[in-house]
């Protein structure tokens, strides 16, 4: 069936019920039935001019958050008919909006500039240019450093005992914040007795090429991702839960592809996301008991990304139930319920206003000044609670969960 055809068939499939207007965070915020699901289904069958800025609009306005998919009576693929239609925008139009603002924001502070070359120069010189990462860091404040910051493991097999567990790190803890690396290292040799296999010839996990239309490019980062983890069995750990997400579906992206679908299903399969993984591993804090002044600051807020939030695998009591094990305390709970926090990959680029609206509706439900520690597991939402909550003034730390726990166990002795 042609692409035409299946996004005119989702469109009659639509029982136009309204479900995922009521879950859509940008719906919620704009109030506008064109940036939802529904109006998008409808409007796709009737715009045909891909260049126009109505079709633009209409089909970056969304964060691919994945809610209306998850509430849809008829299970019907609201996201796929949205790739496509990304796929039709003129090559310039797909990266005008991000690149604009960036330039725009780059450009108007010297002091921003001035820490971006330095940045790149010492941080950043083997980023790949087809890295998500490259786009986020035209966005990061000026005096950003990654929480409790310590040296990345080395490339490739470490020396001291066969790894057990392979690594894929993803584009923000490969390069920029080492210290994620680092405490999932420290974690995985906690119950395993031995490091991570790093495969030096991984990359960028290809959402952002994904998400913004570029598939052929997509398509190769997903075939030299499965060529980096061949040659060996071990279960792929990932920290980053939007790269998780990404790369479960490398299977259904390679489907077509007669030489890359097996291997793409066995790297699907061979997937373990970070919450579950040390769960069911067992990952437990020293038997000497938290010093009280720690027990008494600790109040961790843990925010749900919306890549573990929805699709068929939840994973919403896992985080929960890890944070407690080590913590010995359930963490706190958003007022009513989670919220997605507007990162959205390239959308806060694009839509830099509505970003902020729906992180402004995420950071109400926050429980300061009692919450000390914001924590998640997502790269995207991780850069969205640290620059937010820098600008807001919040006065605890925003970190990865894996530096958490991992900065818990080692000031117990572990
Ligand atoms: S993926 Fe999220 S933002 Fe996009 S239409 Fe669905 S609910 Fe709205
Ligand atoms: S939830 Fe499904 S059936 Fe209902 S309006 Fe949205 S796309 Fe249509």
């Amino acid at each position: 069936m042609k692409e035409r055809d299946k996004q005119q068939t989702a469109g009659d499939q639509c029982a136009k019920c309204g479900a995922c207007t009521a879950v859509c965070p940008v719906y919620q915020v704009t109030g506008r039935e064109s940036l939802t699901a529904r109006g998008r289904l409808h409007l796709l069958n009737r715009l045909t001019n891909p260049a126009s800025p109505t079709f633009g609009k209409i089909v970056s306005a969304c964060l691919l958050c994945g809610a209306c998919l998850d509430v849809c009576p008829r299970k019907i693929d609201t996201l796929t008919p949205l790739i496509r239609a990304r796929e039709q925008l003129p090559l310039s139009a797909r990266h005008r909006l991000p690149g604009k603002l960036a330039a725009r924001k780059t450009l108007a502070s010297p002091r921003l500039l001035g820490g971006l070359a330095a940045l790149r120069r010492q941080l950043l010189q083997h980023l790949p240019k087809t890295s998500g990462l490259w786009l986020k860091l035209a966005l990061l404040p000026e005096d950003y450093a990654p929480e409790e910051a310590r040296p990345a493991p080395p490339a490739g097999q470490p020396s001291g005992g066969p790894p057990v567990v392979s690594y894929f790190s993803g584009c923000l803890a490969r390069y920029l914040s080492p210290d994620i690396s680092a405490a999932t290292d420290f974690l995985t040799r906690r119950v395993s007795g031995a490091p991570l296999l790093i495969p030096a010839e991984q990359t960028c996990c290809g959402l952002a090429s994904f998400s913004a239309g570029s598939r052929q490019e997509a398509l190769d980062l997903a075939r030299q991702n499965i060529a980096a983890f061949a040659g060996h069995d071990l279960p792929i750990l990932t920290s980053c839960a939007s790269c998780y997400s990404h790369l479960r579906s490398y299977a259904a992206l390679l489907a077509d592809d007669p030489q890359w679908r097996r291997p793409a299903e066995e790297f699907s399969a061979r997937l373990r996301e970070f919450s579950r993984f040390f769960l069911a591993a067992g990952l437990a804090p020293p038997s000497a008991p938290a010093a009280a002044e720690e027990a008494d600051t600790l109040h961790i807020f843990y925010h749900d990304p919306c890549h573990l939030r929805f699709g068929p695998e939840k994973t919403m009591e896992q985080p929960r139930r890890l944070l407690a094990a080590i913590t010995g305390a359930p963490p706190l709970e958003p007022a009513d319920g989670p919220h997605c926090c507007g990162q959205g990959g390239l959308f806060h680029l694009a839509h830099p206003h509505l970003s902020q609206q729906i992180f402004a509706a995420a950071v109400r439900q926050l429980p300061e000044p009692s919450a000390s520690h914001v924590v998640t597991s997502c790269s995207g939402c991780l850069l969205q609670w640290q620059q937010g909550l820098r600008r807001a003034g919040f006065s605890g730390r925003t970190c990865h969960l894996a530096v958490l726990l991992a900065g818990i166990i080692r000031r117990r002795g572990g």
